[in-house]
């Protein structure tokens, strides 16, 4: 049999055993290219290493088996990259960068480890500096702001309460403040930056494991303290009553006090009024969203840093359309540098395509049943098997990625979390999603499971 026919043949029969997602997403675009008649091995190309990997580990017996079906001289497999293009047919908008392939990867590498290295005794992440972080209309005044305490910490504006939706930048200006007052001090002054969520758990654990003075100490030692997303704070009695008592031990010791959260302090409606006024008696800054220029400004940079070369065209496309926040003008920008590096280019088709699914995300409404329905799915177990207490080796992973995106997509709080994937504590919930984060940040195939995951949620 020819190759050709053969690979056919046993793709018609793996296309009965597997579902019909992963089908199209792992073996679709595969390709029998030959077998050694010496030592009986067959070689099978897929158009990626990440999807190289992926049906090595999971479809190898299945393929093998199917193979061996139709000719019994096969005794293994060997797979490869075929590198070229099978969407074919569309014009290629983009420029494929001008310097070697292998010379970008290893760019990527070393970009790479610098957004793992948080600092465990700040909780900052070197990622988020000032100089990355682009000014323009819609956050110049948090800018000048966050400016003006570096210089005169604890003075000027305490607290500084920066307020904006989701994806606009807070994370990273608050962070990237507390990383510029590290080194503009040298070293001389200590920060700390919490989630408020991470602070909760703190007072939480502390309070269980009676070091509730350990936990004391270890914020209102602090010369900057920096809570971010200050919001899920409200309405926690004992978690706000004790932020209160550690705000006014630092406010009163002239400690410099930085909180980001979604909205202005008068829109949390179960915020204790003292804290309320406390916060309204700092500086209260607004990020509010990136006009056009903006949105191009930041793709130029972004690009830029990435080493890669777009069509102005292709980046002025994406920052007429993508609107909603920087969030989702990374997420495009991603999968189109993805495209460029894998398939050669993109046309103007997938590009809409790309656009559409990264910013339709959020205004659809996923459900949590569709989230892990859509994991489970893919990595082919049980709904079940996430959904109860079971212990199975195979279901962690798909488990906490289940539990990232319960996170990500839909913002449920963490014993919500742990409540819908097997009753599991807040702590598990949280550690979860924590892990799967730094995974996507570390390792570029894992990122691209997650992202397969995500079109497919958002496509069903
Ligand atoms: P938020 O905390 O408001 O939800 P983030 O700080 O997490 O938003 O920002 C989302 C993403 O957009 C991050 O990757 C961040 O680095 C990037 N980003 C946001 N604002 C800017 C900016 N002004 N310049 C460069 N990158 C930005
Ligand atoms: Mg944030």
């Amino acid at each position: 049999m020819e190759s050709q026919e053969l690979w056919k043949a046993v793709l018609g029969e793996i296309e009965l055993q597997i579902s019909r997602p992963n089908f199209l997403t792992w073996l679709k675009q595969s390709q029998l290219v030959g077998k050694n008649e010496r030592d009986g091995v067959a070689l099978v190309s897929l158009p990626n290493n990440f999807a190289k990997e992926w049906v090595k580990n999971r479809y190898h017996k299945i393929i093998l088996g199917s193979l061996r079906n139709f000719d019994p001289s096969i005794k293994n497999i060997d797979y490869s990259v075929s590198h070229q293009t099978t969407d074919g047919g569309g014009v290629s908008l983009a420029t494929q960068n001008k310097r070697g392939v292998g010379e970008e990867k290893n760019e990527l590498n070393q970009q790479l480890p610098l957004e793992l290295k948080v600092d465990p005794k700040t909780n900052l992440n070197p990622r988020y500096t000032l100089e990355s972080f682009i000014v323009g209309s819609s956050n110049e005044l948090a800018y000048a702001a966050i400016q003006a305490v570096i210089k005169d910490v604890g003075k000027k504006y305490n607290p500084l309460f920066v307020y904006g939706g989701v994806g606009l930048g807070k994370t990273h200006l608050i962070q990237g403040a507390g990383n510029e007052i590290i080194k503009h001090y040298q070293k001389n002054i200590a920060v700390l930056y919490v989630t408020s969520e991470k602070f909760l758990n703190d007072v939480v654990s502390g309070i269980r494991n009676k070091r509730i003075d350990d936990m004391k100490k270890k914020y209102r030692d602090v010369d900057v303290l920096i809570i971010d997303d200050i919001q899920f704070i409200g309405g926690k009695a004992t978690t706000e009553q004790e932020f209160f008592h550690t705000f006014n031990a630092l406010y009163e010791n002239n400690k410099q006090i930085i909180i980001s959260s979604d909205r202005p302090p008068s829109a949390i409606p179960t915020l204790e009024e003292r804290l309320r006024s406390r916060f309204e008696g700092g500086m209260i800054a607004d990020i509010s969203y990136p006009d056009y220029e903006m949105r191009l400004a930041i793709l130029k940079t972004k690009t830029q840093k990435k080493g890669v070369i777009i069509e102005d065209k292709i980046l002025e496309h994406i920052a007429s359309k993508v609107q909603k926040n920087i969030r989702e003008l990374e997420g495009v920008l991603n999968k189109v540098v993805f495209y460029i590096q894998h398939k050669n280019g993109i046309d103007g088709k997938k590009l809409d395509d790309i656009i559409n699914e990264t910013t339709q995300t959020i205004s659809k409404n996923i459900t949590v049943q569709e989230i892990i329905k859509t994991v489970a799915d893919f990595f082919e177990v049980p709904q079940v098997d996430l959904t109860d207490r079971s212990r199975k080796k195979e279901v962690v992973e798909p488990r906490q990625i289940a539990m990232y995106l319960l996170r990500d997509i839909l913002k449920l709080s963490y014993p919500h979390i742990g409540e819908k994937l097997g009753k599991r504590d807040h702590t598990t919930a949280i550690h979860a999603c924590e892990k799967i984060e730094k995974e996507i940040n570390k390792n570029q195939q894992f990122n691209q499971k997650i992202m397969l995951i995500k079109e497919r949620l958002y496509k069903s």
